[in-house]
């Protein structure tokens, strides 16, 4: 029995499904987790001394490989400083400082400890800023866990959600409405009828939690223009985009001005962190000097803003994302050109160091699109790649990442050996 197998039966008992966040359990995908003893640059190796390419990269925030020697020396020296004061700490400005210069739309921000915290702690404020409590968001696109947010279309009424978890409950998530990712249509004639009572649209600018969907730009524009129109405040979700698809975001790569912006995974640079921000006049309605509450023990950790200075800084490098989107390219390229080589169904794209490949004709544009992928199919490939040392995430539901270690070496062998997978799937 491998030691990851011994590791998960012994997990189960004391940890719900074995894992402490869902998607690690590989129940998509079946089989068991791998659990990771350490990892370095683009490769991670697990308790059984196996090492793979990874293209989960922590869900995003290793963008510049793992235990870069840099970031490392930044949390060794903050570390030995003190772990956590609860006071203020220069870091925290130094950050902030950098976050409003590399995001022109944050005006003013405020740290939390996860992705999750900043997008309940923005959805607060956007409803205590205009006195509104109905929110929209769009299928498939996941902000969290936040109760507010955990909610999908409801079957009756066009615009009332229905809670997408238990312990949700029905009376919060019908303040949601869910509305189609990429319908510009329908987002027209929401806003026609409950436009007035939004106080905020949350988006995933570019969408990475239902596989890699791209926005069509002309309904970001639409979002914008609505938003003005109607008096609601729209929050770009760049906990996954912030970072990652540019220095400045989704937000820059589109040109398009949030209200609103939450930051998350790269901006901890696998440290803990999260962040929320955007125009002056909207946070200064938080507490201290406003009457909208948040707050965090942890909020601004020490060691955390170390790891999130130190990569920050090296993000800024001339190039860094001209160099990343071209390797994240000719990856999915070169995957795309394999799966047609042995006449599959299968579609590939990325946007800056994120990617998603599916296994159906054609790009999808939304949730239903994305569903219509063939999941046994993606679930040998993952398994085969696993087979060979290549990390894919556990899910065909889940975008990809690239990270600056990554070679144009690591990636050609990658595209090989998709290559051999994909001549098996043909042949049978
Ligand atoms: C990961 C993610 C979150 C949640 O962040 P956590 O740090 O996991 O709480 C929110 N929004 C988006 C777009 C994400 O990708």
């Amino acid at each position: 029995m491998s030691i990851s197998q011994s590791l998960f039966d012994r997990a189960r008992v004391h940890i719900p499904g074995g894992v402490n966040s869902p998607v690690r359990a590989f129940r998509s995908v079946g089989g068991v987790p791998r659990f990771i003893a350490r990892a370095s640059g683009a490769r991670i190796t697990d308790v059984d001394g196996v090492e793979y390419v990874d293209y989960v990269g922590s869900w995003g925030p290793m963008i510049l490989g793992h235990a870069h020697p840099e970031v490392i020396d930044a949390v060794v020296r903050a570390a030995a400083d003190g772990l956590s004061f609860g006071a203020p700490i220069p870091g925290e400005v130094e950050l902030a400082d950098l976050l409003a210069r590399l995001v022109p739309s944050l005006e003013m921000v405020r740290l939390t400890s996860s992705g999750t915290e900043a997008t309940m702690s923005a959805l607060r404020l956007a409803r205590g800023f205009t006195g509104r409590d109905r929110i929209i968001k769009f299928g498939g696109c996941y902000h969290g866990h936040g109760d507010s947010l955990l909610v999908k279309a409801g079957s009756g009424a066009l615009t009332f959600g229905s809670p997408d978890s238990s312990g949700v409950p029905a009376c919060l998530a019908e303040l949601t409405t869910v509305l189609e990712y990429n319908n510009t249509a329908r987002l027209e004639e929401a806003f026609a009828v409950i436009g007035r009572d939004v106080a905020a649209v949350i988006i995933e600018p570019v969408v990475g939690n239902m596989n890699l969907i791209a926005p069509d730009p002309v309904f970001l524009k639409t979002l914008r223009r609505l938003c003005d129109q109607y008096g609601a405040l729209l929050i770009f979700d760049e906990v996954m985009t912030g970072f990652r698809v540019a220095l400045g975001g989704a937000q820059a790569l589109y040109g398009i001005q949030p209200d609103l912006s939450t930051f998350g995974k790269v901006i901890g640079g696998g440290m803990p962190m999260g962040a929320f921000g955007g125009r002056r006049d909207i946070m200064e309605q938080l507490a201290p000097l406003g009457p909208v509450y948040q707050a965090g023990t942890l909020s601004g950790n020490p060691v955390a803003v170390a790891a999130g200075l130190a990569t920050l800084r090296l993000l800024q490098a001339d190039g860094f994302y001209a160099e990343l989107a071209d390797k994240t390219r000719r990856l999915t390229d070169g995957m795309a050109a394999a799966a047609a080589r042995h006449g599959l169904p299968f579609a590939a794209q990325s946007v800056g160091g994120m990617f998603g490949f599916y296994f159906r004709h054609g790009l999808p544009r939304n949730y239903d699109e994305v569903m219509e992928s063939d999941r046994p199919r993606f679930n040998r490939f993952f398994h085969a790649m696993l087979d060979k040392g290549f990390y894919f995430a556990p899910s065909a539901f889940e975008a990809g990442f690239v990270s600056a270690a990554h070679t144009i070496a690591d990636i050609d062998l990658t595209i090989a050996q998709a290559g051999d997978v994909f001549a098996s799937l043909a042949a049978d």
